[in-house]
């Protein structure tokens, strides 16, 4: 069959079981794809080529053998931060640039259980710190619709490589946006669950309080049917929450007449691009037309906190989990040092690169004592203000829509130097975080060609809500059958 690396997981799903195409043809398409395109848009730090080829016959032994679950043969990239056993695994930082762990993340356990075909790791922000991937300490990632500009971030890799038909899927994180943020400027689906749904373990640590893994897709049932996967408790991360894994692909295919629909003015801030604004409406109005009963003006005032609060407790946090990073451990070593702290100054100075230590420096300085209460004392206050609001929003409304991001992909190059502008690129996704709840972005059309992406949020566990809302625009819009240019 011709490009079947055009494929989506569910569809692909289907021909694998009545034997149309086998795994083994699936990865070797997507592998000539990646040698095709990869060299314009970089989205991968590693193809894992031999791997890939060698999964994907197991995996057509186990189809062979009746045993195929939705995701069996089904080619993926996974974000260079979550720990793939034997497969480097950089964190697009120099610190890990050579680091192989010797373990599976749990997500990967329960991926590859299902029978996933890894093909590689993908590009990011170095330590998920940025929203362009411009942060990576190796090369830019360029975005599959204009590759002048950026594919968002941190998880600007995994997004450009869906976007550009490089692989089937992919797994991101969230801290403060950048699943949805890189959906949003890519045209493709990217849900940050809720805080505990999915198990961090083996994801290397940006915030401990604010992380999350999720599934980039190339629509709403392919997200619902990665979720299915890695969704659940694990004793090995304390953070996951145990309680059961619904089926999601059974929201899907449901009308939503009569969900109530709240739309937070906050999230329209300043300097938000009016043609996205207007696309976000418009949205909006077709839900309406489909049946959801809209409130155009809810008010959550404590959101224009947000990035302030974002930006206390996540370096803060990164600070903390940043530590280990003294060269003795694992990762770069600095071996010309004369003293020990000689050896851990030069390793942290030339394993990490600006933004990095930016942010070691602002949460060093915020945990410090003295100013401890006036900043992260004061942030975790205002947390607790705007995780209420969510609450109290959620007692009247299913669902809250939101632009994912006040504008369409920038120019490589064009907010490097303004990193108060690089930041607000995620105003729209931070408060998400800091409430732990669930949300997806999803495409909502274009401005002069450049993808817009569209932010559902539900209350925390009501990701089948997020699921069922996303599918049914989608399925009335069409948007995520466009395809990027490249
Ligand atoms: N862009 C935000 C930051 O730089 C969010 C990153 C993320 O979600 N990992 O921290």
């Amino acid at each position: 069959m011709t490009n079947p690396e055009q494929l989506t997981i569910h569809e692909a799903h289907k021909l694998l079981i009545t034997k149309q195409v086998s795994s083994v043809e699936l990865t070797k398409a997507v592998l000539a794809r990646i040698q095709a395109v990869d060299s314009k848009v970089r989205a991968f730090l590693t193809v894992t080529e031999e791997l890939a080829l060698q999964q994907a016959a197991q995996a057509d032994k186990r189809i062979a053998d009746g045993n195929c679950s939705p995701l069996t043969g089904i080619p993926a990239v996974i974000k260079d931060l979550i720990c793939t056993k034997g497969v480097r695994t950089t964190c697009a930082s120099k610190m890990l640039e050579n680091f192989v762990p010797p373990y599976d993340a749990t997500v990967i356990e329960k991926l590859y259980a299902e029978g996933m075909v890894l093909v590689g790791k993908a590009n990011m922000d170095e330590c998920a710190m940025g929203s362009s991937t411009e942060n990576s300490a190796f090369f830019p990632t360029h975005n599959p619709w204009d590759l002048e500009r950026v594919p968002g971030g941190s998880s600007g890799g995994a997004a450009a490589a869906i976007a550009a038909k490089e692989s089937f899927y992919a797994l991101g994180s969230d801290t403060g946006g950048s699943i949805r943020q890189p959906a949003s400027f890519c045209s493709i689906t990217g849900l940050k669950p809720t805080y505990g749904r999915v198990s961090r373990y083996g994801a290397i640590a940006y915030a401990s309080s604010l992380d999350q893994i999720g599934p980039m897709t190339q629509d709403v049932e392919d997200a619902a049917i990665v979720m299915n996967v890695i969704s659940g408790h694990d004793e090995r991360d304390s953070t996951s929450v145990p309680c059961d894994v619904p089926d999601y692909t059974k929201a899907l295919g449901k009308d939503i007449k009569g969900m109530r629909i709240g739309i937070p003015r906050e999230y329209f801030v300043d300097g938000i691009q009016p043609e996205v604004a207007g696309t976000i409406k418009t949205a909006v109005a077709k839900l309406e037309e489909m049946g959801a009963c809209v409130d155009w003006d809810v008010s959550l005032p404590s959101t224009p906190y947000a990035l302030a609060v974002y930006y206390i407790i996540s370096p803060s946090e990164a600070s903390a989990n940043l530590a280990r990073y003294d060269g003795v451990r694992y990762g770069f070593s600095y071996k010309e040092a004369r003293s020990m702290w000689e050896s851990i100054e030069k390793t942290r100075q030339f394993g990490f690169g600006p933004e990095v230590k930016r942010r070691i420096m602002l949460g060093t300085y915020a945990l410090s004592a003295g100013y401890y209460d006036a900043y992260y004392l004061k942030a975790q206050r205002v947390r607790t203000l705007i995780r209420r609001e969510f609450d109290s929003a959620f007692e009247k409304y299913d669902a809250l829509i939101a632009p994912t991001s006040p504008s369409v992909p920038f120019k490589i190059g064009e907010k490097t130097n303004d990193l108060m502008q690089l930041y607000l690129s995620d105003v729209c996704t931070m408060p998400i975080n800091i409430a732990g709840v669930p949300a997806i972005s999803i495409p909502a059309g274009f401005v002069d060609g450049l993808p817009v992406g569209l932010q559902i949020i539900a209350k925390p566990f009501a990701e089948e809500t997020i699921l069922r809302i996303a599918h049914a625009y989608e399925q009335a819009t069409g948007w995520q059958q466009r395809k990027a240019p490249i």
